[in-house]
């Protein structure tokens, strides 16, 4: 019984208990994280930390993911809002009142208006935790499919007993005529106090309540002792994720290729610490896989299973790896083996368009592509490993500073009697068009680079272009995994920019775009950088684009990976669209940050696609879904991915595909 020394005991016991466990394991996972290498990067900790307490407090980083065809966010949040009232409830009532006996707090007003608010949050643990059980274990959508497991269900029924219990044990001390009872109030809390006529006054009662209390107390207990154990350990560790993420996510990090011992990631322990704790914060939730192009083409990548098979090889491999760095003799029988192959498979780790839907719909921050490229970095780089079109690719950037082999075409054959300004010849310009190597190189998107030309020309932007010494921006390379390719590209058109004193540049690919704002100033590359979009979009409004023809016809946009979701670039190629007399717009059910890849992106512009369905014919078919007549792009490798789907499909009847520029320049009076 509540004040007697034995209950004490009993309480003070299997609370120590308990958190001797929990600090055993939470010290064991402290040590495997730190196997991890040291991480390179500045982060602005007070601002990350503020924001992360927002997302998690709001559930934001939860909602953000709800759609009508999706509840579980709401049910989520639903669970954490009411864990949040529980913990202040569980403190003050629970362990310093009735377990510790340290300040009586049960006859005061305090603890009434408490018991009020924690009947509405019970209810709410309650309904949250009802409908995850349903949906994973009776409804199961496609990405819990196999997650219908003991340790799930465990979790699950550790959430949905402990408002049963709170709710029976309040229930039970109102029949007995203890507070909340008895406290000068008439309007008892609602659930509680419906509970309650299942008891009346008496010895039994006294039982019950007794019973209701230490099963509460108990499933506290069992949640502490399995956290650390568990899924749930997202609990803990995907705050600190969320504080030390990586700022911008999608930007890859440099290799300091003169002192690294070890190019990209081969083994566990050539993850960083941050890795690991990504790896902490999964809470196998599957957003990332729903929305993986790759996974949903059939392909054996699947971002969620990724993250899942380096933790349990880490958890698995930990111990004898912590005993060797303490020992400072090698681990008997190496179990510290190659990743790629034996914990991921090559396919998987080719398969990847880094598209970045994983990262943008992961709750808990944890970053995906980061490790894949880096698997992609130690097997280009130090093993020569890789798949045959990437190395073809990877080799005309190297010969030709291009990726397209076979072009017949120069840099500067699409504006011959454009009267385009060069920079060798005239470094009076206002802004650089960085044209890229599909848009100079590859025949249909040369319509692209002359289209955007002759916008700028009718806006009266003093414009020029690099012409012959333009050289591959290097992104292929980088995400293919060639680090020291992409490094030599990086430098050498910083150097020819600078010379020139570039200060502007706007381009119509979202890959350059993305590499030259975000990736480039890692070298000392600092320009300001702008997309076809984005000007298009200012000059409409500057009224210095006059759109004066019109068309009749209803259109759909294809968001690219590295303009939305890389770049928050959304809005202006709406814009530009709305701002086309006669032209309307239908959304594809795949749009914004829920976009699905045009397949791409990461290299796969020049990888073939071994297995399952092809992404970019996936792609057209959502946008033949839509019944329009012409699918707008703004990135030349959707152009030419669209085009090669339209084919396959054989549609060229049904649909076409232009570049956002194109359709401007059709608008416009010669
Ligand atoms: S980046 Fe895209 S393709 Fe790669 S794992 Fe994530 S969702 Fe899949
Ligand atoms: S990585 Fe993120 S999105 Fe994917 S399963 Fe884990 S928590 Fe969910």
């Amino acid at each position: 019984m509540p004040g007697t020394p034995l209950f004490y005991v009993l309480f003070w016991g299997v609370f120590l208990i308990t958190l001797g466990i929990f600090a055993y394991r939470l010290r064991q996972l402290w040590q495997y994280m730190l196997l991890g290498q040291k991480e390179t990067g500045s982060k602005s900790l007070i601002r990350q930390t503020l924001d992360t307490l927002n997302y998690v407090i709001s559930q934001l980083c939860q909602l953000k993911n709800f759609r009508r065809k999706d509840w579980a966010p709401l049910g989520h949040a639903l669970m954490v809002w009411g864990f949040f009232i529980s913990i202040i409830f569980y403190f003050f009532f629970i362990i310093l009142t009735e377990g510790f006996g340290l300040i009586a707090l049960e006859e005061t007003q305090f603890y009434f208006y408490a018991v009020w608010v924690m009947d509405f949050f019970a209810v709410f643990i309650f309904i949250g935790a009802a409908w995850a059980i349903i949906r994973r274990y009776i409804i199961r959508p496609e990405r819990l499919k196999g997650e219908q497991t003991i340790e799930a269900m465990i979790i699950l029924l550790s959430v949905l007993v402990h408002p049963i219990t709170h709710i029976f044990e309040i229930a039970t001390k109102i029949a007995l005529g203890h507070p909340p009872a008895g406290l000068g109030h008439t309007l008892l809390p609602p659930v509680s106090a419906w509970v309650s006529n299942l008891f009346t006054a008496g010895a039994g009662t006294e039982s019950w309540y007794l019973g209701f209390l230490w099963a509460h107390w108990v499933t506290v207990v069992i949640v502490l002792v399995i956290i650390p154990y568990t899924r749930y350990l997202h609990i803990i560790a995907s705050i600190f994720n969320g504080i030390l993420r990586n700022r911008p996510r999608t930007v890859l990090k440099p290799i300091d290729l003169e002192q690294a011992e070890t190019l990209g990631t081969a083994t566990i322990d050539q993850l960083t610490w941050k890795q690991n704790l990504d790896l902490y914060s999964c809470v196998v939730c599957g957003n990332c896989q729903e929305l993986c192009p790759a996974y949903e083409s059939g392909k054996k990548l699947n971002p969620k299973k990724v993250i899942q098979d380096l933790k349990k090889h880490l958890l698995k491999v930990g111990p004898e790896l912590v005993a060797a760095k303490a020992s400072g003799e090698a681990a008997p029988d190496n179990p510290n083996v190659p990743l790629a192959e034996n914990v991921i498979l090559l396919d998987e780790i080719w398969a990847c368009t880094t598209c970045g839907a994983c990262d943008e719909v992961c709750p808990v921050w944890v970053d995906h592509i980061d490790k894949i490229v880096d698997l992609r970095r130690n097997l280009v780089m130090e093993q020569a490993s890789m798949p045959e079109t990437a190395e073809g690719a990877l080799r005309s950037i190297e010969d030709r500073g291009h990726p397209w082999r076979g072009t017949t075409l120069s840099r500067t054959d699409w504006a011959e009697g454009l009267d385009i300004k060069v920079l060798a010849d005239d470094q009076d310009v206002d802004i650089l068009f960085w044209v890229g190597c599909t848009e100079a190189l590859e025949e249909r998107s040369t319509k692209v680079a002359q289209s955007v030309a002759k916008l700028l020309k009718a806006a009266g932007i003093n414009f020029g272009i690099l012409g012959t010494e333009e050289s591959c921006c290097g992104e292929p390379a980088r995400r293919l995994g060639n680090e020291y390719l992409f490094q030599m590209q990086a430098e050498k058109n910083i150097e020819i920019l600078k010379n020139y004193g570039v200060k502007r540049i706007v381009t119509a690919c979202p890959h350059g775009y993305n590499i030259l704002k975000n990736e480039y100033p890692q070298f000392g590359g600092n320009f300001e950088v702008i997309h076809h979009t984005e000007l298009i979009a200012q000059l409409i409004k500057e009224d210095k684009l006059k759109l004066n023809k019109g068309l009749n016809e209803i259109v759909t946009y294809h968001d690219a990976c590295y303009l939305g979701r890389y770049n928050n670039i959304y809005q202006p190629p709406r814009q530009i669209i709305k701002a086309v007399p006669g032209l309307d717009m239908v959304e594809m059910e795949r749009n914004k940050r829920r976009a699905f890849c045009c397949g791409g992106g990461g290299g796969h512009m020049w990888l073939e696609e071994q297995e399952g369905n092809r992404i970019n014919e996936m792609r057209t078919e959502q946008a033949l879904e839509t019944g329009v007549q012409t699918v707008i792009t703004a990135c030349p490798l959707c152009l030419q991915m669209f085009e090669d789907g339209i084919k396959a499909k054989a549609a060229e009847e049904q649909l076409k595909v232009m570049d956002i520029a194109e359709l401007l320049a059709a608008q416009i009076e010669e």
